[in-house]
């Protein structure tokens, strides 16, 4: 017998709170289940989570919503990876490109075969194989289209840097026009019953909302899951050393670069998000190698430009509930976790969430095994994006503080070790299935701290040097011609989705 929900109350009207919303309306159309958006007119959002991954393209497309006017309304720009500055000396510099990387050969990892070049003696880079590296640096952007004309259009892949504040507002307008009810309230209490199940939540203004299920998107204060129903919480900040943020905003420049760059600084890294009308800068830092007003300073001293508001510091603990799914309550956004921004993964981690919610909807029943089974799909994707930002810091060759020193003998997953093993012999990383970042995100990371395989796959001799040679010299000659015919990222901007 089907025992459906009758109702979703989903609290907290941040980017969390809309996006489930969006993703909810646009995938529960049709059917009898009442969707209630409670958000305070008191507490305010968190106001950062401006970068984004490529999987905000699919939510965009699963919450049918029109791009054009999401990139207008957010004063958006496109992003096709992360610069990393300074990670491994001062000066030094490498991109992490979203999307495919060279062009396998006859079934092999292209990897693989451009190792099998370098030691034949062929000098190529690794990025020059790279269409949204290659994109990136010459500030070139098109959308990637439905029907690719050759590899490099089909491999690359991009994202999106959004005003925060613009998005979660843009998304309340277009559910409040599908029919979501929002009710601007501040909730005092959620009341459990005798089965541990949430009931009710009470508000402020002593009127309550009853529903089948619970949505926490608090934020940091996880009303629901922690405050409510104590679910506890997974630290990882053993693994992860930064715990503080410093935030300030910035005029915009003139080019607008298609990517977010990340800077290593003394006790931490910056972040720079470029938008339209405005750029994001933020300095995360470990609070136990530098102090807020030093954190601030170096901020300021870094972005170079003048600010446009005052410095904000957000404390933060690095980690995930035990439980993301308990009862009849998913926790989403900061109340399920946080993992620092250093690969801008916290937004991908929301509509990870919600695909797998859909996926494993519950009913009135509220089936445990159903839950486990949720809860352990999503607990992978947190230890990837876990094990895939430590290895930035445990990987970096910078010596120059302390903080970068502690780095050099930090714990680490065994997780970690066994892929970093695998990928030291010979390069063969194994790509989860479902997994996020997959070996060419890996390898970029290694190639750019300057970390190399002993040996290439084997196989791969079967393949004679000149005709290697070639092949990649032919396909570096498709990324480049390509992308010159792309028109600039800035121009792109203008012609197609400029801010009114
Ligand atoms: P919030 O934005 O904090 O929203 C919480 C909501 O809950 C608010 O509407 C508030 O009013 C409401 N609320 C709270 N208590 C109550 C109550 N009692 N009653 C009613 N309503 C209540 N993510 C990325 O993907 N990319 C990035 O580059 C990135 N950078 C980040 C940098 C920093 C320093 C930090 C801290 C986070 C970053 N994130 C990033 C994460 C990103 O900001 C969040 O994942 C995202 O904004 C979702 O936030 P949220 O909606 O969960 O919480």
């Amino acid at each position: 017998m089907q025992n459906s929900l009758r109702s979703i109350c989903i609290v907290g009207g941040g980017t969390a709170g809309w996006m489930a919303a969006s993703l909810l309306s646009s995938t529960l159309r049709g059917s009898k289940i009442k969707l209630t958006v409670v958000e305070s007119p008191d507490i305010a959002t968190i106001g950062v989570g401006e970068s984004t991954v490529p999987s905000i393209m699919d939510f965009v497309q699963a919450s049918q919503l029109d791009l054009k006017s999401l990139i207008q309304a957010c004063a958006a720009s496109f992003k096709l990876g992360i610069r990393f500055n300074e990670w491994t000396s001062k000066d030094s510099s490498y991109f992490h490109p979203f999307g495919k990387i060279g062009k396998d050969i006859n079934g092999f990892d292209f990897y693989q075969a451009w190792l099998k070049s370098i030691a034949d003696g062929h000098q190529t880079e690794w990025l020059e194989h790279s269409p949204s590296a290659v994109m990136a640096q010459n500030a070139r952007f098109m959308l990637r289209p439905q029907n690719p004309r050759n590899w490099v259009e089909g491999s690359f892949a991009h994202a999106l840097h959004l005003d925060a504040v613009l998005f979660a507002r843009y998304l309340r307008d277009i559910c409040i026009k599908r029919g979501v009810r929002r009710v601007e309230a501040t909730v005092s209490k959620a009341v459990v019953s005798t089965n541990a199940f949430i009931e009710r939540l009470e508000l402020h203004d002593l009127s309550t909302i009853e529903s089948d299920f619970f949505i926490d998107c608090t934020g940091f204060s996880a009303l629901l899951s922690e405050q409510t129903l104590k679910v506890g919480y997974e630290d990882w900040s053993h693994y992860l050393p930064c715990d503080r943020a410093v935030t300030v905003q910035s005029e915009s420049a003139e080019q607008i670069p298609p990517y977010t760059t990340a800077t290593a600084l003394p006790a931490g890294w910056a972040w720079n998000i470029p938008l339209q009308h405005r750029q994001g800068n933020g300095y995360v830092f470990s609070s136990r190698y530098c102090t807020d007003a030093q954190a601030t300073d170096a901020l300021l001293e870094h972005i170079k430009v003048k600010a446009l508001n005052t410095p904000k510091i957000i404390p933060f603990k690095s980690g995930k509930r035990n439980k993301i799914w308990h009862k009849n309550c998913l926790a989403l956004g900061l109340s399920a976790g946080f993992l620092e921004p250093l690969e801008s993964t916290a937004i991908h981690l929301v509509y990870k969430t919600l695909v797998h919610f859909i996926k494993h909807f519950p009913d009135r029943d509220f089936d445990t095994h159903t839950e486990q089974v949720f809860n352990q799909k999503i607990d992978c994707d947190y230890e990837e994006v876990r094990d895939f930002i430590i290895l930035h810091y445990y990987t970096s060759k910078r010596r120059d503080s302390e903080f970068w020193k502690w780095c050099r003998t930090m714990p680490i997953p065994d997780s970690l070790r066994r892929k970093l093993l695998a990928f030291e012999i010979d390069g063969r990383i194994d790509d989860m299935p479902g997994c996020f970042f997959t070996s060419d995100s890996w390898c970029s990371i290694l190639e750019g701290m300057g970390i190399r395989p002993k040996k290439y796959h084997p196989l791969l001799d079967a393949f004679s040097r000149q005709d290697l040679a070639n092949t990649l010299s032919q396909n570096i000659h498709t990324v480049r011609s390509s992308v010159a015919s792309m028109p600039f990222h800035t121009d792109f901007i203008k012609a197609h989705c400029a801010t009114k």
